[in-house]
């Protein structure tokens, strides 16, 4: 006889994204769930998920997980956290439309420093397709042959992913492909023409909307009109804009003295945009508006997150339909070495960090790499930058792990405090006792009462901002950069930080924030939630088990606690492990 069910998940406790928690069993047939609730039948395979959770599949509502699906088809880094579909192609960056010069991929980047080797900064964000396709042929085998959103979609279908992808074309790719090389200005009547229509083919291949990175390369040369016609094209297709917005203003030689944007300004500019167009807005990752200059409490923490908020409440009550995400680790940035970030040029000079710990011994040299921070020529992100944040860089920095353990898990602050030091010869002084001394740093956002105020609104959903990858990712070279911690452990951590340990927000909440709205705010059919009819999407969590894995601000483990995850009916982890199948689907319009 035929079994019923392909597969039943019994004695779950189920939140389904629409009811509160209940006891019951999942029936799936094909790629949907055909019956939930109290009932048996014969299955092809039997889950027992007793003691376990069953929700939908999250779906990050901001992922650049489609820059490394050619790479890492099984997406282990996503899908091992119960992540099923992600919103790619994000801050501007899409995988087509593709010129002659494109982006460097994450996966060549040791290959182009070693063939176009800088001291500061690579001298252009682009490389010739020629090159990259050698290289790529070199080490992985295959090249880039695509050019069009739909060609990367036909690559990808025949590589097979893991998980589903729902597509943005990126506005920064578009205007690569019209200016080339020459994209630092604005652009003409004619360019802006050229993109609209690109953007137009992008749409009618499948986008589900567009995405802009206005802090990045090109974007940040393009003027409001530019931005604000590309946009208009979305209107035509009931598309959704997403904006990566202005938040760090200049990022290039930030020296002594210089000031900072505000970043509100950047969130009011794209409101404005959406209200012209009359469009559909997911913000991407929301930070403070402003920064702080007295030390930042948990008052003034909740505060600047409320007022942060302001623009988008105006908007929404408005009648505008606005989405925001925000990223669970309050750490951006494992650094990941200690010395990695104020001296990556020196790393590259000097070739080691043995070498660069005993010049870091000589008080000339010492001079001179403050001098370097002060001229700005290398980027420092503000919050550890001491030109821009004197007063609290060293509140910033962490010291994840060094030979003297006394400085383990401390703020760079606190070890100058101890060592009676200034915060600059302190984090001297510790690159000379263990050059390998490993750190990281956190931002505002590690403010938890402001992190409260994001989550909290009922239009914020989970978004990563991360791609996928193995456990096994880094660089060689300075400043030897690791994936972000989101990457592996973004909604574990959410789910540990505001449900299980501060029952900040209820379970149910959760599963709006990672599965439900952000599937419903993109168009995404029939997912996000576990009801009949809907794909069999489903992460089956050990809730009281979860785990991050390792130092949580290096950890390229993945977490423990996630039991099965289940993409189109098929299970992609099966007790705890990824079984290497890939039943993805691109969930084009
Ligand atoms: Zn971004």
């Amino acid at each position: 006889m035929t079994e019923e069910f392909d597969i039943i998940i019994k004695n779950a406790t189920i939140v389904d994204g629409v009811h509160d928690a209940f006891r019951g069993s999942i029936g799936i047939a094909g790629e949907r769930i055909n019956k939930v609730g109290d009932f048996s039948g014969d299955a092809v395979r039997l889950i027992d998920a007793t003691g376990l959770i069953a929700m939908p599949g999250f779906v990050d509502s901001h992922s650049h997980a489609d820059n490394n699906f050619p790479w890492y088809p099984d997406c282990q880094s996503a899908i091992m956290q119960g992540c099923t579909t992600v919103v790619a192609g994000q801050c501007g960056g899409s995988p087509a439309p593709l010129g002659e010069y494109i982006r460097a991929p994450m996966g060549l980047s040791d290959e182009l420093y070693d063939l176009m080797p800088f001291v500061y900064h690579s001298p252009s964000p682009l490389v010739s397709l020629e090159t990259i396709n050698e290289l790529n042929k070199e080490k992985y085998g295959w090249t880039i042959d695509w050019r069009t959103m739909e060609e990367y979609f036909e690559f990808i279908r025949n590589l097979g992913i893991s998980m589903n992808y729902a597509p943005l074309v990126g506005h920064g790719t578009v205007r690569y492909k019209v200016m080339g090389e020459d994209y630092k200005r604005h652009a003409t009547d004619e360019e802006v023409a050229q993109m609209k229509t690109l953007i137009r083919q992008a749409m009618d291949e499948g986008c589900i909307g567009m995405s802009v990175g206005l802090d990045y390369v090109p974007d940040v040369f393009a003027d409001g009109s530019e931005i604000d016609a590309c946009v208009s094209v979305l209107k035509e297709y009931n598309g959704i804009y997403a904006p990566h917005w202005r938040r760090t203003g200049r990022r290039r030689n930030i020296g002594r003295g210089a000031g900072y944007a505000e970043p509100l300004e950047g969130i009011v500019e794209v409101v404005e945009t959406c209200k012209k167009a009359g469009v559909k807005m997911n913000m991407a990752h929301i930070a403070p508006g402003w920064h702080s200059i007295p030390p930042m409490t948990p008052h003034i923490g909740k505060t600047v997150g409320e007022a942060t908020l302001a623009p988008l409440d105006e908007a929404i009550a408005e009648g505008h339909d606005i989405t925001f995400d925000c990223i669970p680790w309050e750490c951006w940035e494992p650094l990941p070495y200690l010395c990695s970030v104020h001296f990556t040029q020196f790393l590259r000079l000097q070739g080691s960090r043995e070498k660069l710990a005993e010049w870091l011994k000589v008080e000339e040299f010492r001079k001179k790499c403050w001098d370097e921070i002060e001229s700005g020529k290398l980027f420092q992100r503000v919050v550890i930058n001491p030109c821009l944040n004197a007063a609290h860089w060293a509140e910033n920095l962490y010291i994840t792990k060094h030979d003297k353990q006394e400085y383990d898990g401390i703020l760079l602050s606190e070890a100058a405090e101890k060592m009676g030091k200034d915060p600059w010869e302190t984090l001297c002084d510790l690159i000379v006792e263990d050059p390998d001394s490993r750190g990281s740093h956190k931002d505002y956002r590690g403010i938890e009462e402001q992190m409260k105020v994001f989550f909290k609104h009922p239009r914020c959903t989970v978004g990563l901002d991360v791609s996928v990858c193995d456990e096994k990712w880094e660089r060689r070279h300075p400043p030897y950069s690791i994936p972000l911690p989101d990457t592996y452990s973004g909604y574990t951590k959410f789910l540990i930080r505001y449900v299980r340990e501060s029952n900040f927000i209820s379970l149910e909440e959760a599963v709006q924030k990672c599965a439900t709205l952000p599937a419903k705010f993109h168009n995404i059919k029939d997912r996000g939630m576990l009801t009949p009819g809907s794909y069999a999407d489903v992460a089956i969590l050990d809730f009281e088990k979860l785990k991050i894995v390792g130092i949580p601000e290096e950890s390229r483990n993945y977490p423990e606690g996630t039991s099965y995850v289940i993409v189109n009916g098929n299970v992609v982890v099966d007790s705890g492990k990824h079984t290497g199948v890939r039943p993805g689907r691109i969930l084009a319009k």
